[in-house]
């Protein structure tokens, strides 16, 4: 079965607003850019597998927050724990992409998963 679903992070347009670092804004702009959406490639579908998939990443990332902020570490402390850059992690926790084994050990000893 690969029936194809509509994407949850762009409803299906293809595009999300996203910040991107263009340097300092102008007055008249917020720093934020229509731009491809990441979760579905710019296609405003997935299959319905990639949708599960997509939907178990961000439980999983925001699992990962909560515990992260419960233990009171923050981004960059977490990510030089676990050998890997702030942004890698923050993606991690927005769902973008699965975690390490590293840090799903971290999890599970922590006893948040
Ligand atoms: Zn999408």
């Amino acid at each position: 079965m690969s029936a194809r679903v509509e994407c949850s992070t762009c409803n299906g347009t293809g595009f999300t607003l996203s910040f991107v670092d263009y340097g300092p804004p102008r007055e008249d702009e917020s720093g934020l850019y229509s731009i491809p959406c990441p979760s579905c490639d710019g296609v405003g579908s997935m299959t319905a597998a990639d949708h599960v998939l997509h939907l178990q990443l961000r439980a999983e990332g925001a699992r990962l927050r909560a515990h992260r902020v419960a233990v009171g570490a923050s981004l960059r402390s977490l990510s030089k724990h676990l050998g890997v850059s702030a942004t890698e992690v923050s993606s991690w926790e927005r769902g973008k992409v699965a975690m390490s084994d590293a840090c799903r050990a971290w999890m599970t000893a922590g006893g948040a998963l």
